[in-house]
């Protein structure tokens, strides 16, 4: 007989999301992790995460965010945590940049509040920043960040409180299902329940080898920087990204939990193919770019990162993300393949996951599942 209503495999961004939302909902939760909380060897740390609602990457994803917000608070309140800081955000790019294009398609579809900074007046825009000549700058001024690892903690901390048993450093070596239920065996022991929700980001073609889906897992640095000759990193106040020609570079004010300034560039790097064996040594290959970008733009920060960190994207061939039942087994969820862009939604994948378990009928969020053809 099932021990549990729901396990959720990995405790990361989705999982501990989902476990929250599976508790709140009064099921009886487990929560299983390879590793310790909030961890540093996935894709959720690095102190920062961007979140936006006038998203470049297609208009269909702001309904999704604009529930987002609202769950974020959610947690924040229910946390007493601050999680989220909306600083606003500006883009900069040339007039005729995909990212530009693709932010005012999803402000005109939504009419969100975005101001348009023509080329003139990005010359000026901000002393700190050297503007490339031509470019146009959008402001969002509801965009900001959030604090990735504190997150996860509000999650894991509240869906406790809720109820859910959360197991840490203890991996799913296999799992199982059947028409009775699903199970799980970890290092330690065998568990059982009705359902299974798998958000194990990286490592999810290990995990269900069998579906053989079309995942890279591709690995991307992060870097902290300082100002040089006295610069007072604190005038940066707002997030900042530019579509420069060697990529689409972006980072974050400093705030009580970082020194300096974050600055990474939004491009999936080298292919890994075990995250368990994956190069966390960092070399200056990996911020030449960045560090060309400060160079370019930012010169009174130094391009030699005082901290930098590794972490992984899970690619989809499309960029788009993987969240549906599976499809051979009813009563199995995944929830995968976040293509660098998944933080922001942590709050709505969970809660998509836990409609499912629930059997709800909520529309506005079911019309976004989809276990895509292309990736098999
Ligand atoms: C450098 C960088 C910058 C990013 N910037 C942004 C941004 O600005 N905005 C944004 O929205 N997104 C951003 N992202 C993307 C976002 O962080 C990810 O999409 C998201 O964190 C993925 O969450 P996840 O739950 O899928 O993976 P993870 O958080 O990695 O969670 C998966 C968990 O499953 C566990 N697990 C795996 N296998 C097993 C097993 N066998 N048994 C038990 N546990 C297991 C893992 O240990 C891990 O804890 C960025 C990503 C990176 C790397």
């Amino acid at each position: 007989m099932a021990n549990y209503d729901v396990i959720v495999l990995g405790l990361g961004a989705m999982g501990s999301s989902t476990s929250y939302q599976l508790a709140k909902q009064g099921l009886h939760v487990l929560g299983i992790e390879q590793f310790s909380e909030a961890h540093a060897l996935g894709s959720s740390h690095g102190k920062t995460r961007l979140i936006r609602k006038a998203y470049f990457e297609h208009p269909d994803y702001v309904p999704l965010l604009q529930k987002s917000y609202e769950l974020w608070h959610e947690i924040e309140e229910f946390s007493q945590e601050k999680l989220l800081h909306i600083t606003g955000l500006t883009v900069f790019g040339n007039p005729d940049s995909q990212i530009i294009k693709g932010i005012k398609s999803s402000r005109d579809a939504f009419n969100l509040p975005v101001n348009e900074i023509s080329s003139a007046e990005a010359q000026r825009w901000n002393k700190t920043f050297m503007v490339p000549q031509g470019f146009v700058g959008l402001e969002e001024p509801g965009a900001g960040f959030l604090e990735v690892e504190k997150c996860i903690v509000a999650y894991l901390k509240v869906a406790r409180r809720l109820g859910a048993k959360l197991k840490f450093q203890e991996p799913c070596l296999s799992w199982g299902a059947d028409s009775s239920g699903v199970w799980v065996q970890t290092a330690k022991e065998k568990y059982s329940a009705k359902k299974l929700v798998i958000a194990v980001g990286a490592w999810t073609s290990q995990v269900i080898e069998e579906l053989k889906l079309k995942l890279e897992i591709r690995r991307v640095p992060q870097f902290w920087f300082q100002g040089k000759n006295s610069f007072d990193v604190s005038e940066i106040q707002t997030c900042f990204a530019f579509d420069m020609p060697y990529g689409f570079i972006y980072g974050f004010p400093r705030f009580s939990n970082s020194r300096d300034i974050k600055v990474a560039i939004h491009k999936p790097g080298a292919r890994v193919s075990d995250p368990n064996q994956i190069d966390r040594q960092l070399t200056s290959l990996d911020h030449q770019w960045v560090s060309q970008f400060l160079a370019d733009v930012l010169p009174d920060l130094d391009p030699i990162p005082t901290e930098g960190s590794v972490c992984m994207y899970t690619m989809t061939p499309d960029e788009h993300f993987v969240i549906d039942q599976h499809p051979r087994f009813d009563h199995v969820f995944l929830a995968a393949g976040f293509s660098g862009h998944g933080f922001k939604f942590a709050p709505v994948v969970g809660k998509m996951a836990s409609d499912w378990a629930v059997g709800s009928k909520d529309l506005e969020l079911k019309r976004f599942l989809r276990f895509r053809p292309n990736l098999f």
